[in-house]
């Protein structure tokens, strides 16, 4: 089956490569690629295969950072970058960058209390709120006043500022989740295309937004109120996912600059608290759907104090490179994501304890692998330089890519592209596939030509409410400016009825993911995994060949700080 696939492919490839070719003579560059067929025919899924069961068997636990499963399995791949030839990719010598994770447990017997207007609430740690620092302290106290902050959003090419100057340092916001929802002023019913993204959204609406913002304009703390609807997941989502130890990354100065009090509050607490204050909370978040919300102050004061236990972890990214055959060119980069990291030794269930995490991202990771084997197939290499970047933590927040953003070992102003892989489709193949954040970046056209020449349609995000650019870790590239590619698997099976795609995405979300049972299964097919690197690989190459870099498009969230990089650097296209 999968030498069928190769050889039918290989034609409608090759269409691919005349474009690649005919762009290389069009945009005048010195040395014409080699073509690509020796490299897509070189993709096997048996070999594939073979890593995941490596990677994701017993011996591996989970590989959970900083563990016996890191060691095997950061060893496991630069053995296999070795083999395959490819350099080196830290400037230092090594396939290692060192990455240390901080783990904060916060002591659960914390108390919060909201006092004013002669009452106090002691709202309930998990049935009513979640509170944590970020800060590597072993205690973090805050007694301060409270204020209401809308969606606690600044946003100037939206013309929105839910602040309005009002100096709120020192305080404790209290604001809502998601993007501000502002109707469309042609038809009401529906959210306004040209303001944060109508349906889908932005980066404004995401938890991680809120607390950075109030970080930044000198906040005590920043309490959520969760909506269900809103955020996207249940109130136990939020529980479970903030009670037990965080990691974060570990900065000079002991992440002092993150705010003392992060947290989330249930939206019952939310509504006693605002009856509290005399406000009320249906009103305000009308308001804060407007351009012309003000901050309410709520009159009550916030006291916590939070006791952390703390630990240190040494995890790494793996790094390997292929330079560049264009001698200008070559200090230039492509770079290809995936993380290693899952879950370790966990919590048993169905008698396991071990987190395999076979498509959560051993299957990644492989395809990792086999684009880097089949680069090095090309006669010669393409003439920006590659990287090929697996990185620890990312079940942890996207920990390792952001080091990586924040600390890149070569600038990102010459970095063209972030290519990256999270869960690959072991279903076989598929005429279509979905790319996240499409239409933010000339990255559209392509993946559009290299989909074509697979005989293949690109298709949006089916759930673009989701947020799912923002979550896995070619974002880290994206906050810093970098165009970057999520494919996503395609849902149009071939030789299946409709919808079946859609069902298999369920069961695994439903019976797998994030579960110790994210195993190799009897029926997968990588044919799948095949067709979806091979368009990665395209991709890469195409962009690794041609003059220009991607562009963001006008109105895209990160196409400021892309612009503003390239103008320091002086690479603009
Ligand atoms: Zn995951």
């Amino acid at each position: 089956m999968l030498r069928r696939l190769h050889t039918s492919l290989s034609l409608s490839l090759k269409k691919a490569f005349c474009l690649i070719a005919l762009l290389s003579i069009a945009s005048g560059c010195a040395n014409r690629p080699s073509s690509p067929d020796a490299a897509l025919n070189s993709f096997s899924g048996d070999r594939m295969l073979a890593d995941i069961r490596k990677l994701s068997s017993d011996e591996f636990e989970g590989r959970g950072p900083g563990s016996k499963g890191e060691e095997l399995t950061i060893q496991y791949l630069q053995d296999q970058f070795r083999s395959s030839g490819l350099e080196p990719g830290n400037p230092d010598g090594t396939y290692l960058q060192a990455v240390r994770l901080v783990g904060i447990t916060a002591d659960p017997l914390m108390t919060l209390s909201f006092g004013g207007h002669g009452r106090t609430l002691s709202p309930k740690f998990q049935t009513d709120f979640v509170a944590w620092t970020k800060r590597v302290v072993d205690t973090s106290a805050v007694d301060a006043d409270m204020i209401f902050a809308g969606y606690g959003v600044q946003a100037p090419e939206f013309n929105w500022d839910d602040f309005k100057g009002v100096d709120v340092r020192g305080k404790v916001l209290v604001v809502l989740i998601n993007d501000p929802p502002v109707p469309d002023p042609q038809n009401p019913g529906q959210l306004d295309p040209n303001t944060f993204g109508g349906k889908a959204m932005t980066y404004y609406g995401r938890w991680t937004y809120k607390f950075e913002k109030a970080a930044e304009l000198g906040a005590a703390g920043c309490l959520i109120v969760h909506q269900t609807d809103r955020a996207g997941y249940p109130w136990e989502v939020v529980r479970d996912s903030w009670s037990a130890e965080q990691f974060d990354l570990e900065s000079p100065d002991k992440n002092m600059k993150r705010l003392a009090l992060e947290g989330w509050i249930s939206q019952e607490t939310a509504g006693k608290l605002f009856r509290t204050a005399g406000l009320d909370l249906a009103k305000l978040t009308a308001s804060a759907a407007t351009r012309d919300f003000r901050p309410a102050p709520m009159g009550l004061r916030a006291k916590i104090t939070i006791h952390n236990k703390l630990r240190t972890i040494d995890s790494h990214n793996v790094v390997a490179r292929l330079t560049g055959s264009d001698p200008k060119l070559k200090d230039s980069y492509v770079i290809y994501t995936a993380h290693w990291d899952h879950f370790g030794v966990g919590p048993e269930v169905n008698g396991d304890r071990i987190y395999h995490g076979a498509v959560d991202n051993a299957s990644g990771c492989a395809a990792l692998l086999e684009i880097a084997r089949a680069y090095k197939q090309l006669k010669t290499p393409p003439r920006r330089s590659i990287l090929f970047l697996s990185v620890t933590a990312e079940e942890q927040g996207l920990l390792g890519s952001r080091y990586y953003a924040e600390h890149p070992l070569y600038p990102l102003a010459r970095t063209a592209v972030d290519i990256n892989m999270d869960g690959m489709n072991v279903h076989g193949r598929t005429r279509d596939v979905v790319m996240i954040g499409m239409g933010n970046s000339t990255l559209d056209e392509l993946v559009a030509d290299a989909a074509r020449g697979q005989g293949r349609t690109v298709k949006p995000d089916p759930e673009p409410e989701q947020g799912h650019f923002y979550r896995s870790d070619h974002f880290s590239f994206s906050k810093e400016g970098v165009p970057a590619f999520d494919p996503d698997t395609g849902i149009d099976f071939i030789g299946k009825p409709e919808g079946w795609g859609l069902e298999q995405r369920r069961k695994y979300t439903a019976e797998n993911y994030h579960k110790p049972s994210d195993k190799i299964q009897s029926d997968w097919d990588m044919s799948g995994v095949v067709q979806d690197a091979q368009l990665d690989f395209l991709v890469g190459n195409n962009v690794a060949n041609r003059d220009v870099m991607p562009e963001w498009k006008p109105g895209a969230e990160f196409k400021a700080k892309r612009d503003a990089a390239l103008r320091s650097a002086g690479t603009g296209n």
